[in-house]
């Protein structure tokens, strides 16, 4: 294992180095803005049986418990600031170094921190739409229901109202999913941040990335079962690891120490 101070470098020299730079992020990258994760000790399974509260088919067959889970939620939720890790990639996107965010969390932290290009793999809270007629409703219309606990009702038909989330069982938007992959595979560099990869098939975009030909960097305060992929895994937390790795490519392309040679005037 290399010295801390080398990883971050050589983390920042494979940026650099990247033509197209593609991150993953997972539910590690918004606990420290004070959202569990689900997997980790004291995360959201550990309160909430997933298979009671959060399938597909529980949500058909009692709604109830849904959103009884999510009025622990949604205060969080609303609370939450995008912390330094979202506003690092934030920040990369404008350095030209972040093409786009692949994102499983549904907690709309990169945009509010700046980032423009976000794919949301397991959809948004954001928005729900009637089950009974599709009707869409904003957050807004639907904010006070799931603060409560209750069920929202369509403003249509009162049918029940489902979050744009995708729940365990459900399929994902497939264009998303396939503009997920594509750039995957059009990559050079993918960044892969507090992922557990345990859930698919996010899981399986960083061995796309791996398998046409693009480095992979881990950032996670844990391993991961697709550690043997990495080519550098930054162990640490997220908010504290990628503003490092920003400040470092920034030093590295803005403090002189990467040129492509000196041409001098013949009068010098
Ligand atoms: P997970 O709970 O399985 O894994 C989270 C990963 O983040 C773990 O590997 C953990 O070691 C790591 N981690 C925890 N704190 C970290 C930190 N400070 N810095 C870096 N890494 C850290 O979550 P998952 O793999 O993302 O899958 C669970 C699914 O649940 C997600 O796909 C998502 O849809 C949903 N979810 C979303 C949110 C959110 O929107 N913020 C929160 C929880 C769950």
């Amino acid at each position: 294992m290399g010295k801390k101070d080398d990883i971050i470098e050589r983390a920042a020299r494979m940026i650099d180095a990247a033509r197209k730079v593609v991150t993953l992020t997972g539910a590690g990258i918004s606990v420290e803005s004070g959202i569990p994760d689900f997997r980790s000790p004291g995360g959201l399974w550990t309160r909430y049986d997933p298979v009671v509260y959060a399938t597909f088919e529980s949500f058909i067959s009692d709604p109830s418990k849904f959103w009884e889970m999510a009025a622990d939620l949604h205060p969080l939720l609303e609370n939450a600031e995008p912390n330094p890790a979202h506003l690092a990639l934030a920040e990369l996107e404008r350095l030209g170094k972040c093409d786009a965010v692949i994102t499983q969390n549904i907690d709309h932290l990169h945009q509010r921190a700046g980032s423009t290009v976000v794919l949301e793999l397991h959809g948004t809270y954001r928005t729900g739409t009637c089950l009974a007629c599709r009707k869409q409703h904003t957050y807004e219309q639907i904010k006070v229901s799931a603060f409560q606990g209750e069920i929202p009702r369509c403003l249509s038909c009162g049918g029940v109202v489902k979050p744009d989330v995708v729940l365990f069982g459900e399929p994902l938007n497939a264009s998303v999913l396939q503009r997920s992959n594509e750039l995957a595979s059009e990559c050079d560099l993918m960044l892969v941040i507090g992922c557990g990869l345990e859930v698919y098939p996010a899981a399986s975009i960083p061995t796309y990335a791996k398998r046409a030909g693009a480095n992979i960097i881990f950032v996670n305060i844990a391993s991961t079962p697709y550690d043997p992929i990495a080519d550098l895994i930054l162990l640490g937390k997220a908010g504290e690891v990628l503003p490092k790795v920003v400040e470092e490519y920034k030093k590295i392309t803005t403090g002189g120490r990467r040129h492509f040679g000196i041409w001098k005037s013949k009068d010098n």
